[in-house]
């Protein structure tokens, strides 16, 4: 069983304004690293992220060596199952800054721009058992239906209610992905 945890971290800076004059920007650029504590796993989250980026078709994610030159972190805990009966977490956040004039002034600009990031969360005992490469050369299959639903909640996807779909509550058992990249791909189309 997957549930979403969602969290949200908005830091305004300013007040609201009738915005016309304000130009907006949203960086969506997800940098994900690694605890040093679970160096061990940095090559399964890399192919990981590898097969992810190859099937969306851009490189949505990123990889880090160090944790510091990231923004988005992946945290691998021993026992999460036994602990929240869940195998993954995975959260988006934002932050957005403001810069210039607090109330809109006819020919002056101010902007605004929106960093956003995301945060997943696997149970180590997961990753461990299913750890080894399939016959194709891909990451095992219950990694990667566990890393693209909780990377999609990254992506600010909910759960799906069709029992098919890898977004769906549950990724037990075949699951389908072919809604899964186009609405990632629109995501990131989305300015
Ligand atoms: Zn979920």
């Amino acid at each position: 069983m997957l549930f979403r945890l969602f969290v949200s971290l908005s830091v305004a800076i300013g007040l609201s304004s009738c915005g016309q004059n304000v130009k907006k920007t949203s960086i969506k650029s997800y940098i994900l690293g690694v605890n040093p504590a679970h160096e061990a796993y940095k090559p399964m989250i890399r192919m990981l992220i590898q097969d992810y980026n190859g099937n969306v078709g851009s490189e949505v994610l990123q990889y880090s060596e160090s944790l510091d030159s990231a923004n988005s972190e992946v945290i691998i805990t021993k026992g999460l199952e036994a602990r929240d009966g869940k195998v993954g977490w995975g959260q988006w956040s934002s932050s957005t800054e403001r810069k210039g004039t607090v109330v809109s002034v006819p020919g002056v600009k101010s902007s605004e721009t929106t960093k956003y990031s995301l945060q997943v969360e696997f149970d180590e005992e997961f990753l461990k058992t299913n750890e080894k490469v399939a016959a194709n050369g891909l990451p095992n299959y219950e990694l990667r239906k566990l890393f693209a639903h909780e990377i999609g909640h990254g992506f600010q996807l909910d759960h799906d209610p069709d029992v098919k779909q890898v977004m769906y509550m549950d990724i037990s058992g075949e699951k389908n992905f072919d809604t899964y990249w186009p609405k990632i791909q629109a995501f990131f189309s989305q300015k």
